[in-house]
């Protein structure tokens, strides 16, 4: 049934629906720029698998090109799986909150650590202490030691001889004596995975028991990001991912290939070799990036925003004309699902009580939306204009053709009689009431 009311709902609304064969022809570019990206082969296939799913039949929005239509969906998928939101480093532990840092040799770790250590500590006044935990270069802890001195951060004093784990131990005990709120483990790398590094991470992360584990990886690592992500995680198990190198020329298809295969988040970027240079991950600015087709999203999405305010502005206008229909109501609805539903949009209006008491008698849940809508859609256009002329027997002919009964379609137009009403009353109101000021 549910299906049924659907189909007829789309049939009304829709401007022009892509087709198997626009998907198609638009997917062959998309592929080709993510595969430019460096995006990881099988991430490609199973990204453009699941868009291609989710494209057909999407409604093309009016003055777009089907292809155009495609690509923003895409885009929009790209950021929903890069991680809609920036998740900030987790601090929410008892002090010294420790933060490992692992990745491949030269992958920016000791450069990110300092980065984060001066961040933390200027941005959220954290009192943070660096070691460096790096005994196979003979200059990488004195390299951590100078970005500490040049940056205002402690770094934990270099004693010869000491393995990792001990100078993890010796880290977290002097973080503890000295009142610091975070301890910044920067590790060694190798120039390729391999099992003795694996064995060292998990060793320092059983001593340390870090609260976050970030894979420093260089944004420039092309089909290697997948297996690089994959053991990392599966291996000491990482909590986040930092890019570096996002200042060069690459188009950071690792980022998707490393969130989609360990779905931990991107936290933050490098952007620079000087301590200053780390950024939150912003996924639409990087799915615009790796999708190279910026433009085609903007103009999408300006198109969307004129729709929506040509409709508002006649809303407005029948409004100050005190006049309110049943297509006005059905606009009102979809309007109502697109902002998060029925129950949270009366929560944001003053003076609709009585008509919020009607539709919670309704039975007016947001999953009902869809429901009002077929009862409207089944009305003729003289019909939904002038609702005085529904009488039994045209009621009954909208019930059975949207699969409702008599008497939700009699609930329906009470609540559009008190809704006119409302409208009526404000359109006459001077400045047109709330709502005629909220349209413009
Ligand atoms: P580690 O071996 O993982 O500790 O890597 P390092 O922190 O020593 O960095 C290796 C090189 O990469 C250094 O020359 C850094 O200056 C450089 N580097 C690190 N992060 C970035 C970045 O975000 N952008 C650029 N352009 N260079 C970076
Ligand atoms: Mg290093």
């Amino acid at each position: 049934l549910s299906e049924r009311l659907s189909g007829i709902f789309d049939k009304l609304t829709r401007r022009g629906a892509l087709s198997e064969a626009d998907v198609t022809e638009a997917m062959r570019e998309v592929r080709r720029a993510l595969i430019e990206a460096d995006v990881a082969l099988d991430v490609v296939r199973s990204f453009t698998d699941k868009v291609r799913s989710r494209a057909v039949g999407a409604d093309v929005i009016r003055s777009v090109t089907p292809g155009q239509m495609v690509v923003k969906i895409v885009h929009d998928q790209l950021v929903e799986m890069l991680g809609s939101e920036a998740e900030p480093i987790d601090l929410n532990a008892p002090a010294p909150v420790p933060i490992m840092m692992v990745g491949l040799q030269g992958s920016g770790k000791t450069t990110t650590s300092a980065k984060i250590a001066r961040r933390l500590t200027q941005q959220q006044k954290r009192k943070v202490l660096m070691a460096s935990l790096d005994v196979r270069r003979p200059a990488a802890q004195e390299q951590l030691r100078v970005l500490g001195e040049q940056n205002g951060i402690d770094t934990l004093p270099i004693v010869a001889g000491q393995s990792p784990t001990a100078i993890a131990t010796r880290a977290l005990q002097a973080a503890r004596l000295g009142g610091y709120d975070v301890v910044i483990l920067d590790t060694a790398g190798r120039t390729h995975i391999d099992e003795p590094l694996m064995i060292e991470m998990a060793e320092i992360k059983a001593i340390a028991k870090p609260h976050e584990i970030l894979l420093v990886a260089d944004s420039l690592t092309g089909q290697d990001a997948v297996n690089l992500a994959r053991s990392f995680d599966e291996r000491v198990g990482i909590t986040g991912i930092v890019l570096t190198r996002a200042d060069g020329d690459g188009r950071g298809g690792a980022a998707l290939s490393m969130r989609a295969v360990t779905g931990k988040p991107i936290k933050l970027l490098g952007t620079g070799e000087k301590s200053d240079a780390l950024e939150d991950f912003h996924p639409g600015r990087v799915a615009n990036r790796i999708l190279g087709m910026g433009d085609i999203v903007s103009l999408v999405e300006k198109a969307a925003q004129n729709i929506d305010m040509e409709q508002a502005a006649k809303a407005a206008e029948k409004m100050r004309k005190g006049i309110f229909d049943l297509d006005d109501l059905a606009d009102q609805f979809r309007q109502m699902e697109k902002i998060g539903g029925m129950q949270g949009m009366l929560g944001m209006m003053p003076g609709v009580g009585k008509i919020k008491k009607q539709i919670e008698g309704a039975n007016l849940g947001d999953g009902m939306m869809k429901r009002q809508i077929a009862i409207i859609s089944s009305m003729t256009k003289e019909e939904r204009r002038n609702p005085d002329i529904l009488k039994a027997s045209r009621k009954k002919r909208i019930a059975a053709g949207s699969g409702t009964k008599v008497e939700e379609v009699n609930r329906l137009l009470k609540m559009h009689r008190q809704m006119a009403d409302m409208m009526k009353a404000m359109g006459k109101q001077k400045g047109g009431g709330f709502l005629g000021k909220m349209m413009g």
